[in-house]
């Protein structure tokens, strides 16, 4: 599973050094802009996800990926046609760097609003975290123009995007989902925040001691949704790759399938009992 295989990497390359050349490559990667479902489309790096959702009457962006990636993100909206001055509103998905980093530069260049969790808020403006492997790595922070709660919905003209809290992977960590058209069929999107551990200390985590039990109720909430198209913040959670591949070929969207968020939900599950389960063997005396 290239998910475990790129978290897992990530957690090593933070532990021992967390400087620009510590990161994997495909983080920084350039990546053609595409078009995902409805008006969805990808205009991240090759592994950092950002997504761009147009209307008539504004545009929303989720994430920003790292600083030195802004050019590329622009360039990739620019080159789908769109005008960054559209963009009406940025949120996140989590206050990690590689996620939130180019937010600021991104806020500034367009003029839109940012919105962002109550728990990830002190993170995203000050650019630091207080745990985990990426505590030593501080990005640009960015002011949070709104706090959204869990089960509201924000957004720009007919966009609406609703907030689902999943915290663990940061206090805030928040996924979002949005209903998006395609040839006369409605479907549910997901951008699910990250449930990886990724390195966070489970066990004596005294800047945030509830992090397992946030964990494991996000886990359970991230079960018990529905959705036909799954996203996340890497691009290696689900192989946007193999189904532009599969595109290429005709036939339904790839991007369409309501089995992908329970499969990704069971293995991300087994993956985060079988670390807790490791630290709390490495914790004992
Ligand atoms: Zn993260």
């Amino acid at each position: 599973m290239k998910f475990f295989v790129t978290a897992a990497f990530a957690a090593l390359a933070f532990a021992s050094a967390a400087s620009a050349e510590s990161w994997p490559a495909e983080w920084s990667a350039p990546q053609a802009p595409f078009h995902i479902a409805g008006n969805t489309y990808y205009v991240g790096t090759r592994d950092l996800a950002v997504y761009l959702i147009t209307s008539p009457k504004g545009d929303v962006l989720i994430d920003g990926a790292l600083a030195d990636t802004v050019p590329q993100i622009e360039k990739n909206i620019a080159a789908l046609g769109f005008k960054l001055s559209n963009i009406k509103l940025i949120v996140n998905t989590h206050a990690h760097f590689d996620h939130a980093a180019g937010i600021a530069r991104l806020k500034k260049d367009s003029g839109a609003k940012f919105d962002a969790s109550a728990a990830d808020r002190p993170i995203l403006e000050t650019g630091t975290i207080s745990f985990g492997p990426t505590a030593s790595t501080h990005y640009p922070p960015v002011k949070v123009d709104h706090v959204v709660r869990d089960g509201e919905t924000v957004g720009v003209g007919d966009i609406k995007l609703t907030a689902h809290l999943t915290p663990g992977h940061t206090p805030g960590c928040t996924s979002w989902t949005w209903n998006e058209t395609e040839n006369g069929k409605t479907y549910r999107v997901i951008d699910i925040c990250s449930v990886s551990v990724a390195g966070n200390p489970l066990v004596n985590n005294t800047a945030y001691p509830q992090i397992v039990d946030d964990y494991r109720a996000s886990i359970a909430k991230l079960k018990a949704m529905h959705a036909d198209v799954f996203l996340a913040p890497h691009a290696g959670f689900y192989d946007p790759q193999g189904k532009l591949a599969a595109r290429k070929t005709g036939g339904p969207n790839p991007f369409v399938d309501p089995s992908t968020l329970q499969n990704f939900m069971a293995k991300a599950e087994a993956a985060f009992d079988t670390e807790l389960a490791r630290q709390q063997a490495a914790a004992k005396p």
